[in-house]
């Protein structure tokens, strides 16, 4: 089954003019686009990469401008480029590649960019020996037992030193756009969520108080920096408004710069009882006066980019925020699988595993005119990411461009447009 009309029930859109084929055919922003609107005024900055005006440093979303941030996986920095030719000013990547792939944060230095170095910390949840070793070179992805957010102890000691570790390396990393220690907790009221609160909390005042804002004088990365309050939580908790509201009030109520919501069980699969929550559970964080950006949505991130949200998807893998995470897989024989490598298909609006039949499949029936690879058939090897990545960025501009009304209106007739070629 593809996503249909799913994408956007749970954003209360109604059903409206049936438009399709609206991705451009071409993808030089020099040439003039005939089906959709022009530019708005969120991708003037863009001027200004080569320079060094006040808008070469406004790289992260803003609470007025949402933004589409992709996720970049182990070794793929060679996308950087092709990703800030489509207008995105701020990648994501894991934090502990960092160790093996340091190439991901670095930048070409006439592009100035914000990065956000993710620091995973809800891999300290999983069994040690699944935890991948470069994360557990890190100071908090060692510990013996995988942490519990209702049962594990903490002492003083060692709960300051997890809200802040974190943050130091991910500032030492390079990170502009940094996000405090999180892990997949319950309601309002269960001790694991009060645990995340304090983390949250403490995260920030140590920010602020290392005033690590203000980029040092002569600093390789003098981008200023912000801090945003993380919060992890699965779909079935959001259910109810006011566990819903509660969540909302609890992590405004920081005075982080912006939150990173990471929903577990949340992407174009949900059952719409569930998107409907979590489209309840955004409308009620963007009340507040940050910006929020939804991470690992899956292909619900172009409804929410329509609706305004900042979000951050996975170029070829990553996409959806699951737990355990996808490497965890075992094959047939016992191994561990590799990691799963996703080709996103732009028309069908869903993403089929690299080498499967369904795959072949769909791009026989529904070419891709990327360009990076033949168009009637799947991209493979180093192509699959460079596919993902033009689709992804392409697709979001066409997402956030435009009028709200039109945006919302594309959305919904990509999708019905998926569910026809689909069945
Ligand atoms: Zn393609």
């Amino acid at each position: 089954m593809f996503p249909s009309g799913k994408v956007c029930a749970g954003l209360g859109r109604k059903r409206s003019t049936f438009r399709i084929g609206l991705a451009p055919a071409e993808h030089d922003w020099a040439a003039p686009n005939s089906v959709r609107p022009p530019l708005g005024g969120r991708f003037e900055t863009m001027k200004t990469v080569d320079g060094a005006s006040g808008d070469d440093l406004d790289l992260h979303p803003r609470a007025d401008r949402a933004m589409c941030l992709p996720r970049l996986g182990y070794g793929q920095q060679g996308l950087v480029q092709l990703l800030v030719a489509r207008g995105v000013r701020t990648t994501v990547a894991p934090l502990y590649y960092m160790g093996h792939n340091p190439e991901l944060s670095l930048v070409p230095i006439r592009h100035r960019m914000g990065s956000v170095l993710d620091p995973c910390t809800q891999i300290r949840q999983k069994p040690w020996v699944e935890r991948a070793e470069s994360f557990r070179a890190l100071p908090f992805g060692n510990d013996p037992e995988p942490y519990h957010p209702d049962r594990s102890r903490l002492t003083d000691q060692q709960l300051l030193a997890l809200a802040t570790s974190p943050i130091d390396a991910e500032r030492g990393r390079g990170g502009t756009l940094l996000l405090t220690t999180f892990h997949v907790a319950g309601a309002i009221g269960t001790r694991g969520r009060d645990v995340e609160l304090l983390l949250a909390e403490t995260g920030i005042k140590h920010f602020r108080q290392q005033k690590m804002a203000e980029p040092p004088p002569m600093a390789a990365v003098d981008v200023p920096r912000v801090i945003y309050a993380t919060v992890a939580v699965r779909m079935s908790d959001l259910m109810s408004p006011t566990a819903r509201l509660r969540l909302v009030d609890a992590y405004l109520a920081l005075g982080a710069d912006g939150v990173w919501v990471k929903i577990s069980g949340f992407h174009e699969k949900a059952a719409p009882a569930g998107i409907r929550a979590v489209g309840a559970f955004f409308a009620a964080l963007r009340e507040g006066p940050v910006p929020i950006v939804s991470c690992g949505a899956g292909q619900l991130h172009l409804a929410l980019l329509a609706d305004e949200i900042s979000a951050s998807i996975g170029v070829a893998e990553s996409e959806r925020f699951v737990v355990p995470a996808t490497w965890k897989k075992k094959a047939k024989d016992g191994k561990r699988k590799g990691r799963t490598r996703m080709a996103y298909h732009p028309r069908l609006h869903c993403s089929f595993r690299v080498g499967s039949e369904n795959a072949r499949k769909a791009f026989r029936q529904a070419p891709c005119d990327c360009g990076a690879h033949a168009a009637t058939k799947p991209p493979t090897g180093l192509l699959v990411a460079e596919h993902a990545a033009i689709l992804r960025a392409d697709q979001a501009r066409d997402a956030l461009g435009g009028d709200t009304e039109e945006r919302r209106e594309w959305v919904l007739g990509s999708a019905v447009k998926a569910s026809l070629d689909s069945g």
